[in-house]
């Protein structure tokens, strides 16, 4: 559950902030938490966000699991990172007692290959991740369906699976926490829209952000956190950004017989995902054959996708699935970056006091941990100190030189 203790106003209390995160959602909060955490640090920290419920955001209308399987040692990383912070939890945040202890439900994800291609890319993924110190296990179909006797294999040449720091974990709760707490130690959340950006003279530098409700506030550093609207962000600054919002379909759903193990975020070639939701209950997710750029504010279901793609392969796939009912469903936006798919983080490379933390499509949870982290420290020393994380910089977008991570969910 989330607490609303974060919004004391929509009024900033100062006309000036060393540092102003426009959106709060996990990533404007993860950067709020390692910067108000850092003893080097002492400047005041305003976030902005224009919608304290949240309902909306990728935030909130995720899927809430953890993989170590990208084909990038960095994402590999980000990740191991990220599990770190999940397994300690209440140390992370400084042994607090009200903080619970976290762990990461670890059914794995298993990606299924129905072909060659597809098989030697998860071939080659899996020594990136070995090299990178994860755990992943190839299988044959009879040794997937030894394990997994659910599972329907006649179309599978070769599955991939990590147990190890990979399933569900509480998103909801490391978000909370890091607001509650970076709130306690004096950054200041108000309830407001940012509907302007202002540069200077020279075009150079942000000056000052104008508030919906009038105000004018000047800031020192700029961080977009603004999620699916990240383009629409820099745009006030005059900035073009890659990253558009897709829309992402999710289904809770029960089945008649369910299944007596836990079942692993299951990556079906037909690009159906379904997972683990405890008590019975099951995750699925995807969305449809064509997938254009959303509307910022569409989040309408598609009616017909469940009945014609998603339920049908999530039967063949698992027969058990034949009779299930759907207990809850929504949609929600990644912010997808369309060059490669991957993050784009740090400054701009003219307005340089304009900070991206932005397109993490599906994988945005679990890196806000490292992104976070890496931007306060590149606000406070002015490079990134833990784990370079150079290589997301705004540069290859100008220079269109893409750094493509392959497996996007
Ligand atoms: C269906 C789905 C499943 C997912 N599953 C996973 C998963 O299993 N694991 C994982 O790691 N990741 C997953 N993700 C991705 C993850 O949820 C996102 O990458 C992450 O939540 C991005 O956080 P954010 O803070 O950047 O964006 P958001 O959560 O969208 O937050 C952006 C915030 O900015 C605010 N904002 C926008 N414009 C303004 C403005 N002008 N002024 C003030 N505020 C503004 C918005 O109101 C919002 O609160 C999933 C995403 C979706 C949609």
């Amino acid at each position: 559950m989330l607490t609303q203790t974060a919004f004391s106003s929509s009024k900033p209390k100062r006309r000036s902030y060393d540092v102003v995160i426009v959106g709060g959602a996990i990533m404007g909060a993860s950067v709020a938490w390692y910067l108000s955490n850092n003893a080097d640090f002492n400047g005041s920290v305003l976030v902005v966000e224009k919608d304290p419920t949240y309902q909306f955001t990728s935030t909130m209308t995720t899927t809430s699991c953890i993989r170590q399987q990208f084909s990038t040692e960095l994402n590999v990383r980000i990740s191991q990172y990220a599990a770190e912070v999940i397994n300690n939890f209440r140390e992370h945040m400084g042994g607090d007692k009200r903080v619970p202890d976290l762990s990461i439900q670890n059914f794995g994800y298993m990606y299924l290959a129905d072909n060659q291609g597809f098989a030697d890319v998860l071939r080659k993924n899996q020594q990136v991740q070995l090299a990178a110190g994860a755990h992943t296990q190839l299988l044959t179909a009879a040794e997937i369906k030894q394990q997994y006797p659910f599972y329907q294999l006649d179309d599978i040449v070769l599955g991939s699976i990590n147990l190890v720091n990979e399933g569900y974990f509480d998103s909801t709760a490391v978000f909370d926490w890091w607001r509650r707490k970076s709130c306690e130690q004096g950054v200041e959340y108000v309830a407001n829209q940012v509907v302007a950006i202002n540069c200077n003279k020279a075009g150079n530098r942000v000056a000052t952000i104008t508030l919906d409700s009038g105000e004018v506030i000047a800031c020192g550093q700029l961080v977009n956190a603004t999620g699916p609207r990240a383009d629409v962000t820099a745009k006030m600054a005059g900035i073009a950004l890659p990253v558009e919002p897709r829309k992402r379909y999710s289904w809770v759903f029960t089945a008649e017989q369910p299944l007596d193990q836990a079942l692993p975020l299951t990556i079906d070639p037909a690009g159906v995902h379904v997972r683990e939701s405890g008590h019975g209950t099951y995750q699925a997710g995807g969305h449809a054959l064509i997938d254009p750029a959303a509307d910022y504010d569409d989040f309408t279901m598609d009616n017909t996708l469940w009945e014609e793609h998603i339920w049908p392969v999530l039967a063949k796939r698992i027969p058990q699935f034949e009779a299930i009912r759907v207990t809850s469903e929504w949609t929600g936006h990644y912010a997808y970056n369309v060059l490669d798919h991957n993050a784009i983080l740090g400054p701009h490379t003219e307005v340089e006091n304009f900070i991206f933390l932005n397109g993490f499509s599906g994988h945005g949870l679990q890196q806000a941990p490292a992104m976070g982290r890496g931007i306060a420290e590149w606000i406070v020393y002015g490079e990134y100190r833990s784990m370079d994380l150079s290589a997301f910089g705004y540069g290859r977008i100008v220079d269109n030189l893409p750094l493509v991570e392959n497996a996007i969910i």
